[in-house]
């Protein structure tokens, strides 16, 4: 069992089969009949023009920030954002875009108050303010529709784009209950990630207007992610975005029921309304040894990371046994 993230799920049976029988080409060509076929598809489905094939979630939240913005522009984001978080730095060390960090509200959303204050004048003092990037889900919580509209209207007045990174907006969309487009509607861009719950073994897709994603794919290039025969991989993904869906319900279930017998144990405090998806943080007391207790798991072949808060998440590969027994496991080591 390996609680550390959605990452470590292992492609399905039908990925693999899927992989292995793909007709491909160059796609650097244009030639990979797979890649070009999920492309298409993953567009239509989503509501935007076109999409572009990644590497990586990384590379996708980049090629966006890069084709969005110029050197000297800014994009307003969240301080616990991903793209400026948890991306090295990329939007500026290689577009030269400056981020603008934004302090995020418990529930993952940003102040329109504060976004506004924040907003350059037209001065030459300033780097020039292009975008605001969200991030749905965040730390596994689900910003509300209403919400997503509001800040159309915001970016709207202030004459500002707006990219999802939209890694888990799968998952997001599985919690409102409601079609994907629901949430892509309201965006100038978006990002998913089909490695992650959605169980392929590699690639994200980015998604915008035809001469964006012109744009993207050409900085795709510049930073080497031209990928040759890649319609192995866009096979798997196009099965993530179909037959995998209905799993992250399960996940999200899973993630409750996890929550639930978390609290119940001595030193674990775990805000359950906050376990939305298929994300669970728990707030460790100062007697709990979590560094100890991880390697005693780990002989028994169960992998967390440790921390505090201490983040654990679900996937296809973890069931709902497996959560009775590692909190069975967890409660007797405590
Ligand atoms: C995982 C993740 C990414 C990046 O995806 P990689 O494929 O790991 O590069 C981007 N944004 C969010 C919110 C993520 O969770």
């Amino acid at each position: 069992m390996d609680f550390r993230s959605d990452t470590v799920t292992k492609p399905t049976e039908a990925m693999r089969k899927a992989m292995a029988e793909a007709p491909v080409g160059d796609d650097v060509y244009g030639d990979d009949p797979t890649v070009n076929e999920l492309e298409q598809w993953a567009a239509e489905r989503h509501g935007f023009e076109a999409a572009l094939f990644t590497t990586s979630g990384t590379q996708a939240n980049l090629l966006g920030l890069m084709a969005h913005c110029d050197r000297g522009d800014e994009y307003l984001c969240g301080q616990q954002a991903h793209n400026y978080k948890y991306e090295a730095g990329g939007a500026a060390v290689l577009g030269s875009i400056q981020p603008q960090p934004i302090e995020n509200n418990p529930d993952g959303s940003l102040d329109f108050g504060k976004l506004k204050a924040a907003i350059k004048p037209d001065d030459s003092h300033f780097a020039r303010t292009k975008l605001l990037s969200l991030e749905n889900t965040i730390n596994g919580k689900v910003l509300p529709l209403s919400y997503l509209a509001q800040a159309r209207e915001f970016v709207d007045q202030h004459n500002l784009l707006l990219h999802l990174d939209g890694a888990r907006v799968y998952n997001a969309a599985a919690a409102l209950d409601v079609d994907v487009k629901e949430i892509a509607q309201h965006f100038d861009s978006m990002t998913i990630c089909l490695s992650k719950g959605l169980a392929a073994p590699i690639g994200s897709l980015l998604l915008g207007d035809k001469a964006f994603i012109d744009r993207a794919r050409r900085l795709r290039k510049m930073v080497g992610g031209g990928m040759r025969q890649a319609g192995i991989l866009a096979a798997a993904g196009k099965l993530a975005l179909t037959e995998q869906v209905p799993q992250l319900k399960v996940d999200h279930a899973n993630a409750k029921l996890l929550a639930e017998r978390l609290s119940d144990l001595p030193g674990f405090n775990v805000n359950t309304d906050f376990v939305q998806t298929n994300i669970v943080f728990a707030k460790l007391d100062d007697n709990v040894d979590i560094t100890a207790i991880a390697s005693k798991l780990a002989d028994e072949g169960i992998t967390i990371t440790p921390g505090n808060p201490i983040r654990f998440v679900t996937h296809k590969d973890i069931s709902q046994q497996d959560i009775l027994l590692f909190t069975e496991k967890l409660a007797k080591l405590l």
